[in-house]
C-alpha cells in the first residue's frame, strides 16, 4: 500500500530527521515535512519538501490536510525538564495546539500516525487491577500519574488525552488512526548540548555525553537506579514504515515501540557510554559519578518513573517487527556522531577534546 504524499509534522526533530527521508526512500513518494527547525534534516532528497511552520499557526493544519494523505505527527515539547518548568508550554504542544489536526484529519478521511509516550503509563507498571507486572501494556495497563502538584506528568497527562481524543474521533467519526508510544528512543542526533546548542536539560543520553565530553562527573539523579530499555531510532523508523504498510491491521491501534532487551539502570548507561567512548577519544577520563537529588536537579515538581520496560507482543504480531540493535551495539554510532558535531566546540580544563584533538575515529 503506497501513500499519496505523506506529512510528517516535527521533521526537523530527532526522531523526525531520521524518519523523513526513510519514508521518502521506503515509499518513493513525495514527503511534506513541518517543523519550526530544520537543523537535524540534513537529507538532499528531492521528494523531501521542508516547509518551516508551527503546527498551530493559521492555515498550516488545513494545508498539511489537503496535500497528504497520511500524516505522521511528532511536534511536541518532549523534555522531562521542560515539564514542570514551562507545563503551560508543553500543555499546548502536547495537547491544544494539535486539536484542530486531529479534526481535520477526521473530516478530510485522511490516515493519521501520532506519537504519543510511554510515558502514558506513569510511575511504574500495574496491571488492569493494579498489580505490579514488569512489562507495560497497550489494552492492560493503568496508568499511573503522580498528583496535580507533581508537574512532571503534564505532559502524560495532555499526551494521554491527546489519545483519548484521537481515540473517540476513531470509535464515533471514522477516523483512520494509529497511536504509537515510543520508549526512550534514542540515536544520532538527539536534543542539543547545553550551552551549544541549546539551553537547560536535555534527555539523559544528551545530558551524559555533554558530561563526558566536558570532563565533568555524570550526574545521578537519585541515584540512577532507575531503569529504562533503550531502542535505536533505526528500529522505530523500521517499525513505522510497517504502520504505514499495514493500514488494516494497525487501524485503530495503540502499539508500544521499544526494545525490552535493552533494559538497563540509569547508571549502567553512563559506564557503558563512558566506556565507548574512549574508542573515540582515547585520553577520555574514567567517568566519575555524582548523586543529585531530583529536586536539586530538576527543581520542585519533578518525579520520576522506576522502571520502564515495554510489552512488545502487539508490535511484533501486527507488524512482523522485532527490534534489532543491542544497546553495546547502537553507542559507537551515537558517540562518533556526538564526537563529530560537537569536536571543538566543547571547551572546559578537563575536557577530552583540547587533549585528544586529532584522534577522532
Ligand atoms: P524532538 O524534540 O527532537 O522533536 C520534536 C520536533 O517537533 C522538534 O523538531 C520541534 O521543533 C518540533 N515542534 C515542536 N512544536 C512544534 C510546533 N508547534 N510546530 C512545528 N514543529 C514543532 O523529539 P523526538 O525525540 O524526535 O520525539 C518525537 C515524538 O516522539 C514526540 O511526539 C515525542 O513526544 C515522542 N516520544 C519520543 C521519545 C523518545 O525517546 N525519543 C519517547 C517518547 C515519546
Ligand atoms: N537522569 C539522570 N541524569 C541526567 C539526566 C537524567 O540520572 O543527567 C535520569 C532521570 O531522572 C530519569 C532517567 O535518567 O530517571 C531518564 O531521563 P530522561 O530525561 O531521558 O527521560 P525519561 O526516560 O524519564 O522520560
Amino acid at each position: 500500500m503506497t501513500p499519496r504524499r505523506i506529512a510528517v509534522l516535527g521533521a526537523g526533530g530527532f526522531i523526525g530527521s531520521h524518519l523523513a527521508p526513510a519514508l521518502a526512500e521506503r515509499f518513493g513518494c513525495e514527503i511534506d515535512a513541518v517543523d519550526v527547525t530544520f537543523e537535524k534534516l540534513t537529507t538532499a532528497d528531492a521528494r523531501v519538501h521542508r516547509h518551516e511552520a508551527r503546527i498551530e499557526d493559521a492555515g498550516v493544519a488545513e494545508e498539511v490536510t489537503r496535500r497528504a494523505s497520511v500524516v505522521v505527527s511528532l511536534t511536541a515539547l518532549c523534555n522531562p525538564s521542560l515539564y514542570s518548568t514551562k507545563p503551560l508550554e508543553v500543555i499546548d504542544a502536547n495537547f491544544t495546539h494539535l486539536l484542530p489536526l486531529v479534526r481535520l484529519c477526521t473530516e478530510r478521511q485522511v490516515r493519521l500516525i501520532h506519537f504519543s509516550t510511554a510515558e502514558v503509563y506513569g510511575r511504574r507498571a500495574l496491571d488492569s487491577a493494579g498489580e505490579p507486572t514488569l512489562e507495560m501494556n497497550e489494552d492492560d495497563s493503568c496508568s499511573v500519574l503522580g498528583p496535580v502538584h507533581r508537574e512532571r506528568w503534564t505532559y502524560a497527562c495532555a499526551k494521554q488525552l491527546m489519545e483519548r481524543v484521537i481515540w473517540a474521533h476513531g470509535q464515533h467519526h471514522g477516523l483512520d488512526f494509529s497511536i504509537v508510544r515510543p520508549f526512550n528512543t534514542i540515536g544520532p542526533r538527539m536534543d542539543y548540548l547545553p550551552g551549544i546548542d541549546g539551553e537547560g536539560t536535555p534527555r539523559v543520553l544528551a545530558c551524559f555525553i555533554n558530561q563526558l565530553l566536558r570532563g565533568e562527573p555524570l550526574k545521578l539523579v537519585a541515584g540512577g537506579h532507575q531503569r529504562r530499555a533503550f531502542m535505536d531510532v533505526a528500529d522505530m523508523v523500521e517499525a513505522v514504515c510497517r504502520i504505514l504498510e499495514r493500514p488494516a491491521a494497525c487501524r485503530g491501534q495503540i502499539l508500544n515501540l521499544g526494545n525490552p532487551a535493552n533494559e538497563v539502570s540509569i547508571a549502567e548507561l553512563g559506564r557503558l557510554l563512558s566506556r565507548e567512548l574512549t574508542a573515540f577519544l582515547p585520553l577520555a577520563r574514567p567517568p566519575r559519578f555524582e548523586d543529585v537529588s531530583a529536586a536539586d536537579f530538576y527543581g520542585e515538581g519533578y518525579d520520576d518513573t522506576e522502571q520502564r520496560v515495554p510489552d512488545i507482543t502487539k508490535a511484533r504480531r501486527l507488524l512482523s517487527w522485532e527490534p534489532r540493535v543491542g544497546l553495546k551495539q547502537m553507542l559507537p554510532n551515537i558517540l562518533k556522531d556526538y564526537v563529530e558535531r560537537y569536536a571543538g566546540r566543547v571547551v572546559g580544563p578537563t575536557s577530552p577534546f583540547p587533549i585528544a584533538q586529532g584522534l577522532v575515529a
